[in-house]
This record gives C-alpha cells, structure tokens and sequence, in this order.
C-alpha cells in the first residue's frame, strides 16, 4: 500500500489512524455484528456513537451549553439558503462581507431570500485580503451579519472575530473549523461542510445559538428549520450516519493530538514552511497580503505559468497530489488540513525548491 501526500481543498485527506480504526470496525462494529453503515440510526449503538461525537465536538471547540450542534446533511451550500430562512424575513436587510468565491455564492443564495447589503468587499482588489471592520457599513437593523472566515478558493483568511454588537454573526467555518481554538460566544451560528477539515462529505455541522431557534419565517421546508433538527436531536429524519461515525473519529484523534491548541501550534507551523518558502523564491508567489494568508489553503503561482502542467506532473510523479488551483483563479493551490502532516508540507518544500532549481 502507498498513501500520497494529499493536498486537496475537499474532500481532503483524513488522518491515517481514523482510516484504519475504520476499517477494523468496518465489518463489525465492536461486537454488534454488523457494520456502522447497516445499524438503525435509532440504535443503542448508534446513538451512543452520535452522542460522544458531539460531546468530544463540544470539548474540543468548548461549544457553550446555550449552543445547539447539528449534525446534517445538505452541504454547507444548503445553509446558504437555511440562514436566511431561519434568521430574517423576506422584507428584512441581512449583511454580507464579500471576501472571495463563497461569500460571492452564499451573497447569491441570500439575495433570493432576503434584502442583501454588501456591508464590504474587496472584490476590486481581486480578493487580496480582508476588509478591516472599519471599512464595514452594517445597516443598524440587519438581521445578521454573514462572514466566510476562510475563503477555500483564494486563500484568504480573518486574522479578527467582527464585532457586531446585538447584530447575530454567522460564519462559514467549512475550511478552517477545528484548525485553532475559536471563542464560539462570539458567533449567532456556526456552520461547516464536513469534506475539509472534519471528516467525509454528507456531513455539515451547524452550531446555533439557542435564541436563535425557533425563528423561522412561514413557509420555511420542514428540513431547513434548525429548530426542527434540535428538537430532534438531529435525528428529524435519517441522518449521515457513517460520516458521523467518522467524524466522531477524527474528533477522538483530535483529541489524541492534544486538542486545538495543539493542532494550533502544528498548523501554525505548517504553513510557516510554506509560506516562507514562497517568500523566499523569487519563482513562487502568493497572491494574498500577509496579514490575510490562510493557514488552511496556499493558493500560489509561478513565475512562468506555461509551466504550471509540467510543475503538476513532476509533483504528482513525486507522490504529492491535487496542488492544482481552482479553475476560477489557477496556478497552485495546497491545502494544508489537519489531516496533512508536516512532513508533507517538508516534501512539498522541497519538491518546489527543486522545481526552481531546474526551470527557474
Ligand atoms: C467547500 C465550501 C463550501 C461548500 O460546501 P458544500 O458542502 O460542498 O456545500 C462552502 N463554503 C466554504 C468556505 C467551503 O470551503
């Protein structure tokens, strides 16, 4: 067997230890004879699962007891449409911050549903950066306010939490939730799809405040009402029992690692190497201003773009996988979830500095 280095933006890599211990339970789950997969989602077993799941989730992010966690299906894409319908009417003003791709797609979604201010943008800088909160015009009556603290695509990331007083924050977390610790009480509603930084893809978290339940304008489907999914313990229907399962693994392993402060110091590090290494070439290049760069996503580029297919190949030869841009932006992406190790970000480095070497 060989594993490559895996730098997808999502889904993305998964820690080796949750696979395996996965598949030793893949075809008996700890004594019920049967797999995960094949168990009512009613079950002891099963229930037992989801349970530690959002209890290890709960420690680990220290989510406070007024906050309910969701545990649904939709993608976060979904929740670009929940939000709306859970928090404003159709008549009310709802605020976004357009920092890049996702705000762009969740300001589309809210639009259909509500009366959107852009309260800042840095679209006409191509998305280098974050728009400092004093540059935020946040009309006084909005029903929240919507950020995206990581941008998956461009690489951009919050280096503050906005204030925004008695307005409810809500925050796309779905590339860099779990990568740090995160004060939670400064947050109306947290939400994320699992695929990146949480466990396989049919899973999105939703962590919500409690006042913030129960609020859903009429006509709202039975399946986008958060409060339908909290009374219910996130079992209203049929729930994305393998990839809770899985995700509770990872939250284990989480665990294990010594926690998100722990995983705090190790990605903090991890892009550190990158990082540096771009800066110190005069071949790579990253697009995004320094007090804004991601440690989750690395979008760069080369000096000389007609390289970008041979830099793609060699490095796929070398075992380091899915470096490839977004197609709405190009050049090089490497996405650096927790499930990716130093010493794939070592091999990285030195597979781009051999690079230069020989086509710079
Ligand atoms: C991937 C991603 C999404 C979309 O997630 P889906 O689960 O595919 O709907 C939304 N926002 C951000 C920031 C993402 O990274």
């Amino acid at each position: 067997m060989s594993r490559v280095f895996n730098f997808s933006a999502g889904p993305a890599a998964l820690p080796e230890p949750v696979l395996k211990r996965a598949r030793e339970e893949l075809l008996d789950y700890r004594g019920t004879g049967m797999s995960v997969m094949e168990m009512s989602h009613r079950s002891a077993a099963f229930i037992d699962i989801a349970a530690r799941a959002e209890a290890d989730l709960r420690e680990l992010l220290g989510v406070p007891d007024n906050y309910r966690v969701l545990f649904l299906q939709g993608g976060a894409s979904q929740q670009f449409s929940a939000i709306p319908l859970n928090l404003a009417s159709a008549e009310q003003t709802v605020a976004y911050v357009n920092t890049g791709s996702w705000s762009k797609k969740a300001i589309a979604e809210g639009k259909r549903l509500a009366r959107v201010t852009v309260a800042a943008s840095s679209e006409s800088t191509g998305f280098d950066h974050v728009p400092p909160q004093a540059e935020w015009g946040v009309p006084a009556d909005a029903a929240y306010v919507h950020v995206t603290p990581n941008e998956t695509i461009g690489g951009v990331s919050y280096d503050f939490i906005p204030d925004t007083g008695d307005i409810p924050l809500v925050a796309d977390y779905s590339s860099s939730i779990l990568s740090r610790p995160l004060d939670i009480s400064r947050f109306g509603v947290i939400y994320a799809g699992a695929q990146k930084n949480i466990g396989p893809a049919g899973l999105t978290l939703v962590i919500v405040r409690d006042d913030l339940l129960g609020r859903a304008r009429p006509g709202t489907p039975t399946m986008l009402d958060w409060s339908v999914h909290a009374e219910a313990d996130s079992m209203h229907n049929t729930p994305p029992t393998f990839a809770w399962y899985l995700a509770g693994l990872v939250f284990e392993w989480l665990r294990e690692q010594g926690g998100l402060e722990a995983m705090e110091a190790i990605n903090r590090q991890k892009a550190a190497t990158l990082y540096d290494a771009i800066e110190a070439s005069n071949f790579y290049r990253s697009p995004v201003q320094p007090r804004n760069r991601s440690w989750m996503n690395v979008p760069f580029t080369l000096a000389d773009p007609e390289l970008d297919k041979t830099f793609l190949s060699e490095a796929d030869a070398a075992g380091l996988t899915n470096l490839k841009g977004h197609r709405s932006v190009g050049g090089m992406r490497a996405s650096l979830y927790n499930a990716v190790s130093q010493q794939a970000v070592d091999a990285l480095v030195a597979f781009m500095q051999d690079f230069e070497s020989r086509h710079g």
